[in-house]
C-alpha cells in the first residue's frame, strides 16, 4: 500500500518523487511505501495552509460554526473507529483493544475542543467609566504539529483538535515509524466539513520534512511531542523566528508506594502505569519507589504480575502487551536490559523474547529490583516494558529518590496518609501528579512536564492560548489625560 500527502485538498507524492517504507512490528515485514516530504512539500503545505488563513473562511467562523464542524470530524472518527484501530494496531504493535480507546479518545478530542471553543469567554478590563479594555484572542496562524508514534493518532487529534478550534489551518507530520492512521484524516476532515487547505499532511522523516517546518518563516507555532534531545533541535531552529513553542517530551516518571497505601491497588496502578501501551508510554510509571517495610513482598507480587502479563500478537484482543515498534528501538529496549543486568540489578522478571513469538519486536514484561539511582536504568527514558523498582526507609528519601533524575512529566503517589499526600504532592518535581490514582486523564487540565520533560502546558484552555494570540485593544470612553509636550 502507498500512503501519499494530503495538501490543499489533493492527495499528492513528493516534489521529489521520494519514499521511505514502514514496518509492521509483529514481523518486521515491509507493509507500506510512503511518500517521504521535503522543503518544497512542506512550503505546498505552508502555503495552501496560509492561504486559507488569510483568504478562507476558517479563522473568521464563530466558535459555534467550527464546533459543529469539530463535531463533525469527531461522528467521522467513530463511524470508523474499529478500522481506525486495526491499522494502528497493524502500523504500530499497539494490542488492538488498546488502540480501540486510542480512536475513542481521538474523537474524544474534537468533542472536547468543540465544547472549549463554544464556552470560552474572552476579557475585558474596565477603568472606572473612563476605559474600557478589552482582549480578543485571534487565532496565531499556521500550525506546525510534529507527532511521535507511540500512540499516533491519539496524539496527532489532540493536537489538531485545539488548533482547529482555535482557527488556525494546519499542517501535520507524523512520526515516520507509523504514518498509516494520519493517512484516515483527510477523508475525515472532508467527511465533517472542513474548508480546503485547512488541513494539510505532509510524511517524511524528522531531520527532513519535520525540520523544514519548524524552519518556515509562515509557521508561527510548533506544537511537538516526542524526544527530549529532539525538542532541543527544535527550539534551537525555531529561535530564528521566535516562534510559539510547545514541547511535551520524555519522561522517567516515579510512583511512590508507602507502606500504609492500598497496595493491592498500588500493585495494579504499577502493572498497568507501565506495560500498557506496550511500556511506550510518556507519563509511564518507570520507576517504581517502595517503602523498605513492604518492598520485599511488593518485589515478589509485580514480578510474579509481570511474569503473567500477556504478550502476543497485537491483533489478539486477549494481548496485554504487543510489539514494539521498530526493530530500532527493540534493540535499544533490549540494550537497557543488558545494561540494567551489567549495572547489578536484580531482574526479577522477563528481560527476554518471549519463546512463542520468535518474529517480531516481543519482550516479555521486565522488572529490575534494587535499581539505584547511579544506574542509567534509573536515570534514562527506556520507553518499552521495563520498569526497576528501588527501595526507600523515609518520606524525605522518598522525595529525594523521585526528583533524582533530569525528567519531570508525571508522578504517582500511594499513600492513605492524607496529609503526607498534600506535603509530597508539593515537593515533587512533576508537571502533573495523580494521588492513589493510575493516569486519569481530565482533558480540561494542563498537561505537561518540567525540567528535561517539557516547556509549555496542552489541554483544555491551555491548548486554545498557545494557538492564539491575546489582542488587547484600549478604548478611551472619557478623555483620558494627555501631558502635552512642545507648547511652553
Ligand atoms: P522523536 O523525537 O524521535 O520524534 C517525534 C517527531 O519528531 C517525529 O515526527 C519525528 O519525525 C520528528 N522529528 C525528529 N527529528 C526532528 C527534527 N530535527 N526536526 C523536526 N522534527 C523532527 O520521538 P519518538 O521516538 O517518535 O517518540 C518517543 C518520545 O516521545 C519519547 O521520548 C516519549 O516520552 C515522548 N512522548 C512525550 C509525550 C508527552 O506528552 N510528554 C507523549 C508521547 C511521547
Amino acid at each position: 500500500m502507498k500512503l501519499e500527502h494530503y495538501i490543499d485538498g489533493a492527495h499528492v507524492p513528493s516534489a521529489s518523487g521520494a519514499t521511505f517504507h514502514a514496518l509492521e512490528p509483529a514481523t518486521n515485514n515491509v507493509s507500506l511505501t510512503v511518500a517521504s516530504g521535503g522543503a518544497a512539500d512542506i512550503d505546498a503545505a505552508v502555503r495552501a495552509a496560509r492561504k486559507a488563513f488569510t483568504d478562507g473562511p476558517w479563522p473568521r467562523l464563530t466558535g459555534e460554526q467550527r464546533a459543529v464542524i469539530l463535531r463533525g470530524i469527531a461522528a467521522a472518527i467513530e463511524s470508523r473507529d474499529d478500522m481506525i484501530a486495526e491499522i494502528e494496531c497493524a502500523d504500530t504493535g499497539l494490542p488492538i483493544t488498546q488502540a480501540r480507546g486510542q480512536a475513542h479518545r481521538a474523537a474524544q478530542n474534537f468533542r472536547f475542543f468543540a465544547d472549549v471553543i463554544t464556552t470560552l469567554n474572552e476579557d475585558v478590563f474596565r477603568v472606572g467609566e473612563a476605559q474600557l479594555n478589552y482582549v480578543v484572542r485571534k487565532p496565531i496562524g499556521v500550525a506546525g504539529l510534529i507527532t511521535p508514534w507511540n500512540t499516533p493518532f491519539m496524539l496527532e487529534t489532540w493536537k489538531l483538535a485545539p488548533a482547529l478550534a482555535a482557527g488556525c489551518p494546519v499542517v501535520l507530520k507524523p512520526a515516520e515509524w507509523s504514518p498509516a492512521s494520519a493517512s484516515v484524516l483527510p477523508e475525515i476532515m472532508e467527511e465533517g466539513g472542513l474548508p480546503t487547505g485547512v488541513f494539510n499532511l505532509v510524511h517524511g522523516i524528522g531531520e527532513e520534512a519535520g525540520a523544514a517546518l519548524v524552519a518556515h518563516p509562515d509557521v508561527p507555532v510548533i506544537s511537538f511531542t516526542g524526544e527530549t534531545t529532539t525538542g532541543q533541535t527544535i527550539m534551537r531552529s525555531a529561535s530564528d523566528h521566535l516562534k510559539t513553542l510547545s514541547m511535551e517530551l520524555g519522561g522517567k516518571s516515579p510512583m511512590l508506594v508507602f507502606d500504609d497505601a492500598d497496595l493491592d491497588r498500588a500493585l495494579d496502578a504499577a502493572v498497568f502505569g507501565v506495560f500498557s501501551l506496550n511500556g511506550e508510554r510518556c507519563t509511564a510509571s518507570s520507576r517504581v519507589l517502595v517503602q523498605d517495610t513492604v518492598y520485599d513482598d511488593f518485589v515478589a507480587r509485580l514480578a510474579e504480575r509481570a511474569s503473567r502479563v500477556r504478550v502476543g500478537a497485537p491483533s489478539d484482543p486477549t494481548t496485554e502487551l504487543g510489539a514494539l515498534i521498530h526493530p530500532e528501538h527493540y534493540e535499544r529496549v533490549m540494550d537497557y536490559v543488558r545494561i540494567g543486568s551489567a549495572e547489578g540489578a536484580r531482574l526479577v522478571a522477563g528481560g527476554s523474547r518471549p519463546d512463542h513469538l520468535p518474529e517480531g519486536n516481543f519482550l516479555s514484561a521486565t522488572v529490575f529490583a534494587d535499581v539505584t539511582p547511579s544506574m542509567r536504568i534509573f536515570q534514562e527514558e527506556i520507553f518499552g516494558p521495563v520498569v526497576s523498582v528501588t527501595p526507600f526507609t523515609t518520606e524525605a528519601e522518598a522525595v529525594e529518590l523521585a526528583n533524582d533524575t533530569r525528567y519531570g512529566l508525571a508522578a504517582y503517589l500511594w499513600t492513605n496518609d492524607l496529609r503526607r499526600a498534600h506535603r509530597l504532592a508539593q515537593s515533587i518535581e512533576a508537571g502533573m501528579l495523580w494521588v492513589n490514582s493510575q493516569n486519569v486523564r481530565d482533558l480540561r487540565t494542563p498537561f505537561g512536564g518540567v525540567k528535561a520533560s517539557g516547556v509549555g502546558r496542552e489541554g483544555g484552555r491551555h491548548s486554545i492560548e498557545m494557538f492564539t494570540e491575546p489582542h488587547i485593544v484600549h478604548v478611551a470612553t472619557e478623555d483620558l489625560p494627555i501631558p502635552r509636550f512642545g507648547i511652553a
